[in-house]
């Protein structure tokens, strides 16, 4: 359900006002639950969303401490979010094993901060993710989180045990990683990456590593070749437990062909916010992507979530237009099928959509393809990795995962000549 704010018209004053409001109750020292109360009930009647803004130029350890807690300022401080005593999951993005300046997943330093911060206002941090393949303490500890967590004295918590959680949308009932169901806050922290199936992977759609290891590539075969329809899915896994606040690595984001084998991209930024639909929609902007690339902010948009509507979202800490990024590199456009109907989507999808092709002499034949591939269109025959495109959805998680670059993508024949239009 969407509302219309009667203050809008007054905006920013009103707001400034109302601001100040709220950030006295958030830092009066020893607040009470009342005031906290308050403050949570003043938010749920503000339609207005905000998201923060701060340039950190390196993971150098003070520089991303102190640009953690100017982050949070306009937001009230971790307090805002965080209860002493409160177990609190901090979600970084484990997406595979590699050394952080691949830019892959979560800086290590990120994490620290955040760590600190919880700790600093009485929370028990504890950190975890589950990964498309392999394990997430495996994961976390060639990415660098793990020896943080060590460092830190926060605990690693194994995404292993999943809770059933009924939905309400078009999917009714999902399984989420324990922890991440019973956390009393979670703290998202995604990177800001391109993906090749759903053009950017931020807010949202680091969520859906709440949805244990192989069980993503069922959710990926329930909403098949769909994007529209898979982007709707990680909003409904956005819904069953929403993220207390969210906070973005920007500092060294992703471009090109993310998630998984994209190139750093230096953006010297951090972003944070209550809202992950909003932060989702500011840090589009940031990278300057066109909405009609981002499945899921029009799904959320359709939807009618909170967040969705810019018109809704400001900004505080620097000015949104000192940090957009010049140029950033897009994934390969690998679907133009937007808005055509189903029976002509099914006819067409050969030609109007990129596959994935194997590159023989990087191949090593490991099979992590074969076995993350939701509907098993991999195969290796003669010491060969073969493909069913009949099979194939076009989710690209072989590419995602590879762990050798030994696979590329090669346009169907109206794709080509369409891109040359685009
Ligand atoms: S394409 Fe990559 S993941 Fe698949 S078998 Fe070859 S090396 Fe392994
Ligand atoms: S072959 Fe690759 S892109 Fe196709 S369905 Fe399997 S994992 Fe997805």
């Amino acid at each position: 359900m969407s509302f219309s704010c009667p203050y809008i018209p007054f905006c920013p004053a009103v707001f400034k006002q109302l601001e100040s409001i709220r950030l006295k109750i958030f830092s009066t020292a020893g607040y009470t639950r009342e005031s906290l109360d308050n403050a949570a009930v003043f938010s749920h009647y503000c339609p207005m969303h905000l998201v923060s803004l701060k340039k950190v130029a390196t993971y150098d350890r003070p520089a991303v401490r102190e640009g953690l807690v100017r982050l949070l300022e306009p937001l009230g401080g971790m307090e805002a979010f965080v209860r002493p005593g409160e177990r609190v999951l901090l979600k970084p993005n484990l997406l595979a094993g590699k050394p952080p300046e691949n830019a892959v997943t979560t800086h290590p330093e990120v994490v620290r901060g955040v760590i600190e911060l919880v700790k600093a206002a009485g929370g028990i941090p504890l950190v975890g993710d589950s990964p498309g393949v392999g394990n997430g303490r495996r994961v976390a500890e060639k990415s660098g989180v793990l020896q943080v967590v060590d460092e830190t004295g926060a605990a690693f918590v194994d995404f292993a045990e999943p809770v059933e959680v009924c939905g309400s949308g078009t999917f009714k009932q999902f399984e989420l990683a324990r922890p991440y169901v019973e956390a009393d806050r979670v703290i998202n922290l995604p990177k800001l990456k391109t993906h090749e199936m759903m053009t950017m992977t931020c807010a949202v759609k680091n969520l859906f590593g709440a949805v244990i290891g192989t069980a993503k590539a069922a959710w990926h075969l329930k909403a098949g070749a769909d994007r529209e329809l898979f982007a709707r899915m990680l909003l409904e896994i956005y819904l069953l437990r929403k993220p207390d606040l969210t906070i973005v690595d920007a500092v060294t984001a992703m471009e090109g062909d993310g998630p998984g084998s994209g190139d750093p991209r230096q953006v010297g930024l951090l972003l944070a916010g209550g809202n992950a639909v909003a932060v989702d929609v500011i840090a589009a902007e940031v990278a300057g992507i066109p909405k009609k690339l981002l499945y899921v902010e029009r799904a959320a948009e359709r939807l009618g979530l909170d967040g969705a509507d810019r018109t809704t979202i400001r900004t505080a800490g620097i000015p949104l237009a000192e940090t957009q990024v010049e140029d950033f590199r897009l994934p390969h456009i690998s679907d133009v099928q937007f808005g055509l109907p189903r029976f002509i989507k099914n006819r067409l999808r050969h030609h109007v959509t990129s596959r994935p092709v194997p590159l023989p002499e990087q191949c090593r034949l490991c099979s992590i393809c074969v076995d993350a591939c939701p509907p098993r269109a991999i195969a290796i025959r003669d010491n060969k990795l073969v493909f069913d495109y009949h099979l194939c959805i076009r989710c690209f998680c072989c590419r995602e995962l590879c762990p050798h670059g030994a696979l590329d993508v090669r346009d169907g024949a109206l794709l080509k000549l369409i891109r040359k239009y685009l």
